[in-house]
């Protein structure tokens, strides 16, 4: 059976296209979804036009009603929705269960914020009232990547509708599943169904097609840098906002003076967890000259101890790369480290006994050039580099030695060097004594190339609005 897309809240087959996928875990077939051709793109912006007019006068409190309901809907399939997450990119249950609660969360979330969202009286400066309130887009691109669609399509959906926007969803080709079932749920909450589109294909005709789009006044986009330059250009050929969550090359720094053993769990998770798919992976580590050597054998030691397997078993803490493409991906920058004098220090290969998946292992490389492509590039897999350094000026400065500035880690006892050194990394988040700390109240998005705009927290709301003054001569 080939899956739907979603226009204006119908179901319909998409005339593109179709997308077969495969089960990251073995290669099996794992579903085939039908694409929107640009007609369908056309007739989804002809279909849902004015929709968000009517829906952004109902007021806010009972918008964020519609908002509650979704989010017992995704904990009634929470289930099944991870499932489907799994299937999909291969991460664990686990993860997927987990992500599937921060699913209804975020909707709940906005739900909240929409409700309390408040506009500004502002201090007049002659014989007026003046004021600020908050009006939606209109009609809203959202494109997603497949790394964690249960919460980065939540994140883009919830407030985007709060904000009282038609939503257009182009989920990513890879994991085209939980788009597509977020968006049935919010049918199913009652949302008026013009509001809803979401749109499965490719991402250079598709998703440049919707960027570029006279009628989409605004577009949310995660995923590659690259991409995320290509969405940037078109955008500013209609003069249009965008909001890029990119890449990432994030460090991960332990400082002599932490506590060794919450570092050593720190940092191997913060790498390994999500098989290193995630955009905040502290995927390069520096560790402070005098316990360099003691921290590399402990973190070998946690390196070569994960379970790898089948992402479906509850025991399995590793589990395949999304695609087989990727680990390809993977396994050229490990080339690329080791032509350049890298070592490898750990892991570095596919293991064994599970040749029909696209697995890898974890893979701790050593004596990194800091000109090299494994220092300077986002892997995306579960690649860490470690480096020494002796003095935090040194640190800092290599730490910063990136495009990109999406997080930070930071070990240490010592809260003014915390704090210091805090200030001093060119990141959106920086987590101490902690990592990949994330929740939904957190405004986050990247410096540098690691992207443009705020998504998540109160004022996440306002991304998906425009503010408008009204003034009353009194
Ligand atoms: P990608 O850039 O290849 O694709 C992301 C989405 O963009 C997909 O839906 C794709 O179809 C679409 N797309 C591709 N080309 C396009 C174009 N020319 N115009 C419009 N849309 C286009 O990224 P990916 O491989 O799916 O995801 C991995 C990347 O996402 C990593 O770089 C990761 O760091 C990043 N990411 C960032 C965050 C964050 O919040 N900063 C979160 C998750 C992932």
């Amino acid at each position: 059976m080939t899956e739907p897309i979603l226009i204006a809240g119908e179901l319909v087959e998409g005339s593109g296209e179709p997308i077969h996928l495969e089960n990251p875990k073995d290669g099996s077939a794992c579903g085939i979804y039908s694409t929107a051709s640009l007609g369908d793109l056309d007739r989804a912006l002809q279909s849902s036009n004015g929709a968000s007019d009517s829906w952004s006068n109902i007021f806010p409190h009972e918008r964020a009603r519609y908002l509650y309901k979704v989010a017992e809907l995704v904990d009634r399939d929470s289930e099944k929705l991870a499932n489907l997450q799994m299937h999909q990119n291969g991460k664990t249950i686990t993860e997927c269960r987990a992500q599937s609660k921060s699913c209804a969360a975020i909707f709940r979330y906005f739900a909240g914020v929409c409700e309390t969202q408040e506009g500004a009286v502002t201090t007049p400066r002659s014989n007026n009232i003046s004021m600020t309130i908050h009006e939606p887009y209109g009609l809203v691109g959202l494109i997603t990547p497949w790394n964690s669609p249960l919460t980065m399509d939540a994140q883009k959906l919830a407030p985007a509708i709060a904000a009282g926007n038609t939503v257009l969803l182009k989920p990513s080709e890879v994991t085209p599943g939980v788009g597509l079932a977020l968006g049935k749920l919010c049918v199913e909450a009652g949302i008026p169904p013009k509001l809803i589109n979401v749109l499965n294909g490719n991402g250079s005709q598709l998703g440049s097609a919707i960027v570029s789009h006279p009628d989409v006044a605004m577009v949310s986009f995660t995923g590659g840098t690259s991409t995320g330059k290509k969405i940037a250009h078109l955008a500013a050929e209609k003069l249009m906002p965008v909001a890029l969550e990119l890449g990432g090359k994030s460090p991960n720094i332990v400082f002599q003076d932490a506590n060794i053993d919450e570092a050593l769990i720190g940092v191997s998770s913060g790498i390994f967890s999500s098989t290193g798919q995630s955009c905040v992976a502290g995927s390069r580590l520096f560790v402070q000259e005098n316990i360099y050597e003691e921290f590399l054998d402990r973190l070998i030691n946690i390196a070569e101890s994960y379970k790898i397997g089948d992402p479906g078993c509850e025991s399995t803490e590793i589990g395949p790369l999304a695609t087989f493409r990727q680990r390809k991906i993977v396994e050229d920058y490990i080339y690329s480290a080791t032509d350049n004098g890298g070592k490898i220090l750990a892991g570095g290969s596919r293991p064994e006994g599970l040749e029909n998946g696209a697995f890898f292992e974890p893979t701790i490389l050593g004596d990194i050039d800091p000109r090299s492509k494994i220092f300077q590039e986002e892997v995306f897999g579960p690649v860490l580099i470690i480096l020494p350094f002796k003095e935090e000026e040194e640190l800092i400065s290599l730490a910063n030695n990136s495009v990109y500035g999406l997080a930070c880690g930071i070990w240490t006892n010592d809260m003014k060097k915390a704090w210091r050194v805090a200030k001093s990394i060119k990141a959106g988040t920086v987590w101490i004594n902690t990592y990949k700390l994330l929740s939904i109240a957190n405004p986050f998005g990247g410096t540098k190339e690691s992207g443009l705009g705020r998504e998540k927290g109160r004022e996440g709301l306002g991304l998906y609005q425009e503010q408008k003054t009204v003034v009353f001569s009194i």
